[in-house]
């Protein structure tokens, strides 16, 4: 064996060449190919000297007889004609893919986002094969930069890896940029919501939501806008701000307080909703 696994070899590499990509995406002067290169060297590394942990036999393709004895007895004298014992078995490691195929099984976080990191493989496949377009490979580095810093981030305290940290900076822009995405897949169907309600509702009904709209703008501080979910009239209550900052208090004008549409049922209050739905 080859004593300790706490830092192997492949973790050492690991973190050289993530820490290459990081380098390079920061820099992001134009889109090239290395940056993709080195993350996907980088998670390959790190996954087999995970993999190596659980049994070191485990990063060759082929985990028969003649590389576990190579493995066992480092110092062997190999015979050259017995063909039993491979004399390099590190010749015949595992591709990115068969390391993701393998690893799953220990890990709950890589069984999860499996298919995002075979996509990674796919991309350094492309990258390396074919003449990937500026685009293709700007797109190759943002799908990098939202997915798969926070998966190996994941993988890495799952793991309890010691000895690497993933670009901070990298980390938080991912998060935020997840937390945006479904947010707006909320909001989405939140709309969608209430257009299927306005939809399904007869005649009779939609006179109901007229009559009650006309109610609702009888009341002070109140306007009519268009429905973000329904585009039909909305009533949108606002209220004054005012600007406490000078010692003075000064009104600065009117923020929206609630939408209620009579038509489909939407109601908003809550300040995000109506920066994302553009009411102002
Ligand atoms: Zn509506």
């Amino acid at each position: 064996m080859r004593g300790k696994m706490e830092k192997t070899e492949y973790l050492t590499s690991a973190i050289e060449f993530l820490g290459k990509a990081t380098e390079e995406i920061l820099d992001g002067r134009t889109p090239d190919r290395f940056p993709i290169l080195h993350f996907a060297i980088g998670t390959e590394l790190l996954l087999k000297s995970l993999l190596q942990k659980i049994n070191p036999t485990f990063i060759y393709k082929d985990t028969s007889f003649k590389n576990c004895i190579r493995l066992e007895y480092s110092g062997l004298k190999i015979d050259k004609k017995n063909d039993e014992i491979s004399t390099s078995p590190d010749a015949d490691t595992v591709s990115l893919r068969s390391a993701v195929q393998r690893y799953l099984y220990f890990s709950e976080i890589t069984n999860k986002n499996a298919n995002l990191l075979f996509h990674l493989d796919q991309l350094r496949g492309s990258v390396v094969h074919c003449s990937p377009s500026g685009e293709e490979l700007k797109k190759g580095i943002e799908f990098i930069r939202s997915e798969l810093y926070l998966i190996l981030d994941l993988l890495i305290k799952e793991q309890a890896i010691s000895g690497i940290v993933l670009n901070r900076e990298l980390l938080e822009k991912a998060a935020a940029k997840q937390r945006e995405a479904k947010f707006s897949e909320t909001m989405e169907a939140l709309r969608a919501k209430h257009l299927k309600i306005y939809k399904s509702k007869k005649d009779s009904d939609r006179m109901i939501g007229d009559f009650k709209l006309w109610k609702l703008l009888e009341s002070d501080g109140t306007r009519e806008v268009e429905c973000p979910a329904c585009g039909k009239t909305a009533c949108l209550t606002e209220e004054v701000e005012y600007d406490y900052s000078s010692g003075e208090i000064s009104t600065l004008g009117l923020i929206p307080k609630e939408l209620e549409c009579p038509h489909c049922g939407m109601k908003i209050i809550e300040y995000a909703i109506f920066d994302y739905f553009g009411i102002k």
